[in-house]
C-alpha cells in the first residue's frame, strides 16, 4: 500500500484571483481515492511553531500565523495570507514531514501537497508561504530521524527557497533541475543546480537528470530523499519553458524511483507546480507521479 499523507486544510477556497489553482489538492485526494485499497491515508499534525521559526523569520511566522502579512509580501507570494490560507501553510509542512517520517518505515510516502520551494526566510514567494521542505528536512535532522537529508527538486523553477534556507547546512544537501531562464530571474545556489536550456524534450531531460543526480547522490550518500515532483516541466504547461511529454514525465518518475531503489533510499514525494486551465489533467499528472513512485518504492 502506498501511504499518503493528507489533511482536509490542504482543500480551501481561493483567497483572490490567482493563477495558483486553488482546487488542485482536492482533484488530487479525490483522485487518489479512486485508487481504493492500493492507498493508506495518514492525516499530519499542523507544524509547531518552533520548527517553522527554526527555518523562518519568527517575525514572519507571525505575521502568517496571525494573519497580518504586508501587502507587498502578499503580492511577492501571489495570493492573500487569510486565516484559512495560514492555516493550510501549518499544516502542510507537518505533511510534508509526516511523509518523511513514513517513507523511512515504508520506502516511500507522499504528501497531497507542498513542494513549496520559493518560500523565503522572512517572506513567502511563487504561491509558497512556509518551506514545507526545508522545515521537513530541519527537523528530521534535529530529531534525529536521519544522519543526512537530500532534497531532490525536479520542479520547472529553481528551489531557490530551499536552496537558501539550507544553505551551510551540513546535514541537507539541495539539488535542482530547473529551466534556466524560468521564475526565479535571481537563481539562488543549490549544492548541485543544473540549469537547462528552454525547450528541453524527454531524451535530453532524462540523459541530464541521470547523469547529474546519480552523481549527487553518490557524492552526498543521503539516508532520506524528499521530493518536490513538480510537473511544470510538462511541455503544456503554463508556466514552464521546458516540452517533457505526458510518457517523460513518467519515465523521470521511473528514474528517479531506480536511482532511489539502486541506493536503498527510501523518498518522500511533495506535489510542487503544475499551471493551467485544466486543473483535473494536472492533478492526474501529480497523482501518476505519486502512483509511479509509488509502485517502485513502497514496501
Ligand atoms: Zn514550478
Amino acid at each position: 500500500m502506498i501511504a499518503v499523507v493528507h489533511h482536509p486544510d490542504y482543500v480551501t477556497e481561493a483567497p483572490a484571483r490567482s493563477t495558483y489553482r486553488w482546487g488542485k489538492n482536492g482533484a488530487i485526494r479525490d483522485l487518489l481515492r479512486d485508487e481504493g485499497g492500493r492507498v493508506d491515508w495518514h492525516e499530519p499534525a499542523p507544524m509547531p511553531r518552533a520548527w517553522l521559526e527554526a527555518v523562518h523569520d519568527p517575525d514572519y511566522v507571525a505575521e502568517v500565523l496571525e494573519a497580518r502579512v504586508p501587502r507587498e509580501k502578499e503580492r511577492r507570494t501571489g495570493f492573500p495570507v487569510t486565516p484559512l490560507v495560514a492555516r493550510r501553510a501549518q499544516v502542510v509542512p507537518g505533511g510534508t514531514y509526516l511523509a518523511g517520517v513514513l517513507a523511512l518505515e515504508r520506502g516511500f510516502s507522499a504528501n497531497t501537497a507542498g513542494g513549496s520551494h520559493h518560500a523565503l526566510a522572512n517572506t513567502g514567494a511563487g504561491y509558497c508561504v512556509f518551506n514545507d521542505l526545508a522545515v521537513a528536512a530541519h527537523r528530521l535532522v534535529e530529531e534525529g530521524r536521519v544522519s543526512r537529508v537530500a532534497i531532490v527538486d525536479c520542479d520547472v523553477h529553481q528551489g531557490d527557497g530551499t536552496a537558501a534556507l539550507c544553505a551551510g547546512h551540513p546535514q541537507i544537501a539541495t539539488y535542482s533541475i530547473h529551466a534556466e531562464k524560468n521564475f526565479p530571474v535571481r537563481k539562488a545556489q543549490s549544492t548541485r543546480d543544473v540549469p537547462l536550456p528552454d525547450g528541453v524534450g524527454d531524451e535530453e531531460y532524462l540523459r541530464v537528470l541521470d547523469a547529474t543526480l546519480s552523481d549527487f547522490l553518490d557524492t552526498y550518500r543521503p539516508d532520506l530523499i524528499l521530493y518536490q515532483g513538480g510537473v511544470d516541466p510538462f511541455a503544456g504547461d503554463r508556466l514552464g519553458r521546458l516540452a517533457l511529454s505526458e510518457d517523460g514525465l513518467v519515465q523521470r518518475e521511473r528514474l528517479v524511483a531506480r536511482l532511489a531503489t539502486e541506493r536503498a533510499l527510501p523518498l518522500a514525494c511533495t506535489v510542487g507546480g503544475g499551471y493551467g486551465d485544466d486543473v483535473m489533467a494536472i492533478a492526474a499528472r501529480h497523482v501518476r507521479v505519486i502512483l509511479t513512485l509509488g509502485a517502485a518504492l513502497a514496501r
